[in-house]
């Protein structure tokens, strides 16, 4: 075939031949297709190559690139032609500032081209043009990191209020207003962390930055914190809940709390979307190597039309409902993605509206060993010790509702604000546990971590790793610094009364 007599295609002969109809194919061709030489000129293109440009092929033949394409356009290639033209295949992504066309991403594929005696005499290149697809995805991202952030920042503040409205509950404001009062914020704002939680988890999953902590865990242990967690919601309505385990224990590989959430979600949308008094059952049973959870409920249903999309972020069956318990949409996405991530999967059944609903999550058993015994929570709880605390936030009111609490809690402790600070107190206070922010003025946590260490050399002394991140790159910078512990943003006062039981059991 010779490729340098560029005639338009389907105008020579009445019955194509062989050659027209390859020329054909190769103009009606989605993709662009050039053919260089060695000395990087253009000896054939296609008609998309060319007709995107505004002009016919045979307007390229002869030139070279950079005279074809402008010198910048030209620029963004001219890596890759220097590696086809030592005899490299390539295949590459690249934006291109066209003249005519301006910025475009390019998916291409140069392929070197030898003569009979193996010659280099130049390449065949095919390129697509993803700039749509790059948008798309660009923009994908952008929603992502904006999800993450927005969490982030919305989680910041949520930990003083919570923990400012604790002390007011356990100061016990002696007016039945106030009492009321401060019941309101707590629900409200256990609420708002629950959803900021649900968004932060889903971006994070979203750009790959969750990795699930597997254990072995035994089943019924996580069944019933979910059960204990959703029992308000369930007694707020009126429901009945019964729950059928099986006979033997059921071991899984699976991170416990992420297991918990996702059992949580399902046993609350139960409560939710059931009118109230309504019936809530938790079944789990065996089939061969994996168990069946199932959550079912007597409520409002689903129609079928939104079964196949009930798990789309931000999809909501029916957005008129009178919703006071809140939502975005997105606990059912998280519940997916959590049960994808431990090797299950989780479907929705429901015979249509006001017909009630099944959400079954199928999760692997791990293989059998005998005599491996869960923890018990029970000796998670043993209480905590007197302990001399260091608290570090530059949030003021983060670090000081923090130190409130933990006093409440009959602790004896100090406050820094910056990273600096926290280095004089510690040695001045010599805390037997320091709780550290890690993004603080003057000297960041890591760096603050290794100054305390070097005081304490040799000492024994905790210290634990506040961040709002939760991430696992910020889990191993913290360890690499020298922090025992790590514990996210804004910190739970149970789960910080557990620590403080654990590090208790651990001295014993
Ligand atoms: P949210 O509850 O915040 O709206 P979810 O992702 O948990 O978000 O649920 C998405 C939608 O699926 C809900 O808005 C609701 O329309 C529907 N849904 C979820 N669970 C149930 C259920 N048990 N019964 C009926 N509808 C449900």
């Amino acid at each position: 075939m010779t490729t340098d007599r560029t005639v338009p295609s389907g105008v020579e002969a009445d019955v194509p031949d062989s050659e027209t109809q390859l020329r054909l194919v190769l103009d009606l061709a989605a993709v662009y297709l050039a053919r260089c030489d060695s000395q990087q000129r253009y000896r054939f293109v296609n008609q998309g190559y060319a007709g995107r440009f505004g002009l016919r092929p045979e307007d390229f033949i002869g030139k070279t690139l950079a005279e074809a394409l402008g010198q910048q356009a030209y620029e963004s290639f001219r890596p890759q032609v220097e590696a086809v033209l030592a005899g490299q295949r390539v295949d590459f992504e690249v934006e291109v500032p066209y003249e005519r066309l301006g910025r475009r991403f390019m998916r291409c594929t140069y392929q070197p081209e030898r003569d009979a005696s193996g010659a280099l005499v130049g390449w065949m290149a095919v390129l697509l043009d993803v700039s749509e697809l790059a948008a798309l995805k660009e923009s994908n991202q952008r929603k992502d990191e904006f999800l993450a952030i927005l969490a982030h920042e919305l989680r910041n503040p949520l930990a003083p209020v919570k923990n400012a409205v604790q002390i007011l509950r356990a100061k016990g404001p002696p007016l039945p207003e106030l009492q009321w009062a401060s019941e309101v914020i707590d629900r409200q704002v256990q609420q708002m962390t629950r959803l900021v939680d649900d968004l932060l988890d889903v971006s994070r999953i979203s750009r790959g930055k969750i990795e699930l902590r597997k254990e072995r865990v035994e089943l019924a242990g996580v069944l019933n914190t979910a059960v204990e967690a959703s029992r308000p919601l369930i007694e707020k309505w009126g429901h009945q809940l019964a729950v059928a385990l099986p006979p033997e224990p059921v071991y899984l590989e699976a991170d416990r709390t992420r297991l918990c959430q996702v059992v949580l979600n399902l046993l609350n949308n139960a409560a939710k979307y059931t009118e109230q008094a309504g019936r809530i059952g938790l079944t789990a049973e065996r089939e061969g190597e994996w168990v069946l959870i199932r959550v079912k409920d007597t409520g409002i249903g689903i129609p079928p039309e939104m079964l196949s999309r009930i798990f789309e972020m931000f999809t909501q069956a029916d957005r008129s409902l009178e919703r006071s318990q809140g939502g975005l949409g997105i606990g059912l996405t998280l519940v997916q993605r959590l049960v994808e991530m431990h090797g299950g999967r989780v479907t929705a059944h429901s015979a249509g509206p006001g017909q009630g609903s099944e959400f079954t999550v199928r999760l692997p058993v791990a293989p059998d060993t005998t005599g491996v015994a869960a923890t018990s929570s029970e000796e998670e709880k043993a209480a905590a010790a007197r302990r001399r605390i260091l608290v570090v936030d530059d949030n003021r009111d983060a670090a000081d509702s923090l130190a409130v609490l933990l006093r409440l809690l009959g602790n004896e402790v100090h406050t820094a604000y910056d990273g600096l600070e926290a280095v004089g107190a510690s040695a001045a206070f010599v805390p037997d546990l320091v709780l550290l922010d890690i993004g603080l003025p003057k000297l960041n946590g890591y760096d603050a971590a290794r100054r305390i260490r070097e005081q304490y050399a040799g000492r024994g002394m905790v210290l634990v790793a506040l961040t709002g991140w939760g991430q696992e790159e910020d889990r191993r910078r913290s360890k690499e610094a020298g922090f025992d512990h790590y514990m996210t943003k804004p910190v739970e006062i149970a789960s910080l009364q557990q620590l403080l039981a654990e590090l208790e059991a651990a001295k014993r």
